[in-house]
């Protein structure tokens, strides 16, 4: 009796220990302190990893909104951002109703939806006709999560969205509305890929918008990417990282010459940012096409603050407000505490052409056209704040926006991992990229992909669509007259111009810029753009010359430098003084 319960306790024991020793074992680390990469470190931490977190900027959150109070959606269309902001037990408050339509802003002048249908019918009456067209399209993709599910829908791939547009032969001004509004969620029309703007369009089709516009998060995302913070052991702010190196046994992972160790790697920074770390062994031909190729809408934010909303006098501005007179979206703030804020969204190829600007420059800019429309805004104002997105170096855009040709080439390529490296980030989500609901989602998928490594599994490898069915595809579509020709909203039967993808860098020359935005005459001169926050100078690049240029980066420097487990802070202290790295547990 006494043996058998002597030999239990062993066991248990024995359980107790392999158990422990597993967990201990169990080491990832993060990149990237946006919501993808803290949801990522916060479900593989909840399940017994030891996590670290490597965040390049000083501080976390990515890029979460400059909104002090976003609107959310609800269960239904939001369930992943709506089960957090319960775990968390953030504060919500109900949205009011009136956010609910979006206004416009037509030569100065505000219309609501309604005054649009009484006082510009013509124009009330094409964005009707362009919605039913977009409607149509989006219901020929029955699966978004295969929208090139045929040939005919392959084809629309190959098309921009300018295109598209110009066969519906919509009126000056509504066109101008409409293309604001396509800009402002993507990018300029005639970079977006017909079949992606189909897609999302599928996606968000007979969701209502009191269901996507449910609550307001007071405080904004920068408050569930703090709540996120403050659950996580291990997170390390400006940390670059520079360099990935895997092989049989596990990952390094380089910021300067300091090296980490672990198990699995989550990679969760934008494709532009993925760029400029080194991976070894180094990607294949079609994930570095993507990384440099894959488009990304432009969009800036500039949140302009005054003492009153100087809007009032002449209409009451809320919610999402499409201007066809160059200010992009406007966004208009619920003041918090007094005052009242504006934020304005340049985007598409208006925002490109003020990249020559630097933000003060950018600020007056648009505080001239403000001034022209409400006379009392420059008496009023009181400071303003600025994001870059585009020019930032971490971010290198807004978000993804699927140029012509590329669902074809890349289309859920960074879902599957390689070897020990998952991906994560708003642009790995099928459904819905470009939002906070995206970034959660990838970031739990990409834990749960570490986890089925870490139990054997592997991931099958990624598909390459052949140039050949992507032509053939073009040239089935081109001859199928009914379908494509209505998609297009045409009678004939003429095939429709197959547009070579356009060129998507980040910095691209714009085409022909909407003259919309053209500068006015600024009090200052005219400035290189700039990061929006500085980011610190990458150490690897006081590592000796001599090696460096010898050998990739990463394996040099991880003979020379020390290697760290990737283990909490405390317990690795190695870091050289050239590479000072901030241990931060929340702010
Ligand atoms: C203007 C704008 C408005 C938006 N509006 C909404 C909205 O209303 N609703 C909505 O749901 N979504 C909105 N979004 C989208 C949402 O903000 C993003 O989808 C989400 O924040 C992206 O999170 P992420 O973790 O994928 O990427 P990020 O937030 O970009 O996180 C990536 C992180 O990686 C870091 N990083 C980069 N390189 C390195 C490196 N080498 N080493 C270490 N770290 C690195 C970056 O600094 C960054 O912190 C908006 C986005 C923008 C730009």
């Amino acid at each position: 009796m006494s043996a058998g319960w002597l030999r239990a306790c062993a066991l248990v024991m024995l359980g107790l220990f392999s158990v422990s020793a597993l967990a201990k074992d169990k080491t990832a680390i993060v990149i990237g302190g946006g919501l993808a990469g803290l949801t990522a470190a916060y479900e593989l931490q909840n399940k017994g990893w030891q996590v670290t977190l490597l965040e390049a900027k000083p501080s976390m959150g990515g890029r979460s909104g400059m909104a002090t109070s976003e609107w959310i959606g609800n269960d239904k269309t939001q369930p992943v951002l709506n089960k957090y902001v319960s775990t968390f037990k953030l504060t919500t408050t109900p949205a009011p109703e009136f956010v609910r339509t979006p206004g416009y802003l037509i030569d100065g002048e505000y219309f609501t939806a309604a005054d649009l249908a009484t006082k510009q019918p013509a124009t009330a009456e094409a964005l009707k006709r362009y919605e039913k067209t977009l409607d149509d399209l989006a219901r020929s993709i029955a699966d978004p999560q295969n929208p090139a599910a045929n040939s005919t829908l392959f084809a629309l791939d190959q098309i921009n969205v300018a295109n598209w547009l110009d066969r519906l032969n919509l009126p000056a001004t509504a066109r101008q509305l409409v293309n604001q509004q396509i800009r402002t969620r993507y990018d300029e029309p005639s970079r977006l890929s017909l079949l992606y703007f189909a897609q999302q369009s599928r996606v968000y089709l007979g969701v209502a918008d009191r269901d996507l516009r449910a609550s307001r998060l007071p405080g904004g995302s920068p408050v569930l990417a703090q709540a996120f913070v403050k659950q996580l052991k291990t997170i390390k702010t400006s940390s670059p990282v520079s360099a990935i190196t895997q092989d049989k046994d596990g990952v390094t992972v380089k910021v300067g010459s300091v090296g980490y160790q672990a198990d699995y790697v989550v990679v969760a920074v934008p494709l532009r940012a993925l760029n400029k770390i080194q991976m070894t062994p180094s990607l294949d031909a079609q994930h570095m096409g993507a990384i440099k190729g894959t488009n990304y809408g432009w969009r800036d934010q500039i949140m302009l603050k005054f003492k009153t909303p100087v809007w009032e006098s002449k209409a009451r501005m809320t919610g999402e407000i499409y201007s066809n007179a160059g200010l992009g979206m406007l966004w208009v703030e619920p003041a918090l505490k007094g005052g009242a804020n504006v934020v304005i969204n340049l985007s598409g190829d208006n925002a490109r052409v003020m990249q020559a600007f630097g933000d003060k420059q950018m600020v007056d800019q648009v505080l001239i056209r403000l001034h022209a429309f409400y006379p009392q805004a420059r008496g009023s104002f009181t400071g303003y704040e600025i994001r870059r997105y585009s020019t930032d170096p971490s971010m290198g855009g807004a978000y993804l926006a699927f140029g012509p040709g590329q669902i074809s080439k890349y289309w859920r390529l960074w879902e599957r991992p390689i070897q020990r490296v998952a991906f994560a980030g708003e642009h790995t989500d099928t459904l819905y990229p470009g939002t906070l609901e995206g970034a959660l989602r990838t970031g739990q998928r990409a834990a749960s992909q570490v986890e089925d490594l870490a139990a054997g599994k592997s991931f099958e490898p990624v598909k390459v669509v052949p140039a050949a069915t992507v032509a053939a595809a073009g040239a089935v579509a081109a001859k199928q007259g009914n379908f494509f020709t209505n998609l297009f909203g045409g009678a004939d039967d003429k095939p429709v111009p197959v547009k070579a993808p356009e060129p998507v860098a980040p910095v691209a020359p714009a085409p022909a810029p909407t003259p919309a935005l053209a500068p006015a005459p600024a009090p200052a001169p005219v400035e290189a753009p700039k990061p929006a926050t500085p980011v610190k100078a990458e150490p690897a690049k006081k590592a000796p010359v001599k090696a460096a240029a010898k050998k990739p980066a990463a394996k040099t420097e991880a003979k020379k430098a020390p290697v760290k487990k990737a283990e909490p802070a405390k317990k690795v202290a190695v870091k050289p003084a050239a590479t000072p790295v901030t241990d931060t547990k929340a702010q």
